[in-house]
């Protein structure tokens, strides 16, 4: 199809940012499943131990045989950790309680920036239908989400309108710069997602205006609203888009993914 992307490498995007709670997990679902409903081939990898992800796309603990934990620190391949979805053409790698370990393992380890990199690679031979890779990251800066952005082509930042938002950003930013002069030079920002936006709050408006004066371009227009449809999903195994496609947060992610797919042909 045309609206599908045609490439030889999967665009692999990190959702980060190091407070929890600001919709990382939400996004990767749900950027992801509007991705998907456009005919991208995603796969969602899941890099926190909380594993919120692998439970908000219906994935019990039972069902995780092979984990992110085992390829970062065991040699699995990321083939063997995929698992379907009920969402066509999306599946995930799922986390397990035991990547809490993995940040103070991966310290010991030899090119412990790269081993979540390496998978990919290895992951986008074997599987060259694969067009876009989300990585769900945990709320740190630690070596897992180094370990994400050292794959990365760009990160994807949730951010959520309230007091101290500015400051949290400033902090991302400046890890991304980091990783960039260090680690990973191809590394860019794509975006920064404003989340749990609530319109009618003055407090929201005021971060809003003044995170689009100092970011510019790189907020999307699309705010995704605080919408109770949203919430709800994961209790039920499904990414909103399925629990309630006509709902306000559904179509906010379906219209932000339109333009994260703008920047992605442009870059
Ligand atoms: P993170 O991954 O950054 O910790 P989550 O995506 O898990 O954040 O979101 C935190 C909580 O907020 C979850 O309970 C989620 O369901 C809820 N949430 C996320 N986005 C929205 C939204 N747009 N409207 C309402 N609730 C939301
Ligand atoms: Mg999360």
């Amino acid at each position: 199809s045309p609206l599908t992307s045609r490439r030889d490498k999967p665009r692999i995007l990190a959702v980060a940012n190091q407070k929890g709670g600001v919709g990382k997990t939400t996004t990767a679902i749900n950027l992801g499943t509007a991705l998907a409903a456009v005919g991208e081939r995603v796969l969602i990898i899941d890099l926190d131990p909380q594993g919120n992800a692998s439970t908000g796309l219906g994935l019990g603990r039972a069902e995780r045989k092979v984990t992110t934990y085992d390829v970062l620190l065991d040699g699995a391949s990321l083939e063997s950790a995929e698992c379907v979805t009920a969402v066509p053409r999306l599946s995930i790698a799922p986390a397990g309680q035991d990547l809490a370990g993995a940040e103070i393992e991966l310290i010991e380890v030899e090119n412990r920036h790269y081993c979540l990199d390496k998978a990919i690679k290895d992951f986008a031979k074997a599987r060259p239908d694969i067009t876009y890779i989300m990585i769900d990251c945990p709320p740190s800066l630690s070596l897992l989400t180094i370990n994400a952005m050292a794959a990365a082509d760009a990160v994807v930042i949730p951010l959520q309108c309230e007091f101290f938002a500015l400051e949290g950003l400033s902090q991302i930013l400046r890890t991304i710069d980091k990783v960039k002069q260090r680690i990973n030079t191809r590394l860019e920002l794509q975006g920064i997602i404003l989340t749990m936006y609530d319109g009618r709050n003055n407090l929201s408006q005021q971060v809003e205006a003044d995170v689009r004066e100092h970011m510019g371009d790189k907020v999307y227009r699309t705010a995704i609203p605080r919408n109770v449809r949203i919430s709800e999903a994961p209790s039920h195994g499904k990414p909103a888009l399925l629990y309630d496609l006509k709902c306000a947060g559904s179509q906010a992610y379906i219209k932000l993914a339109s333009e994260v797919i703008q920047r992605e042909r442009a870059a």
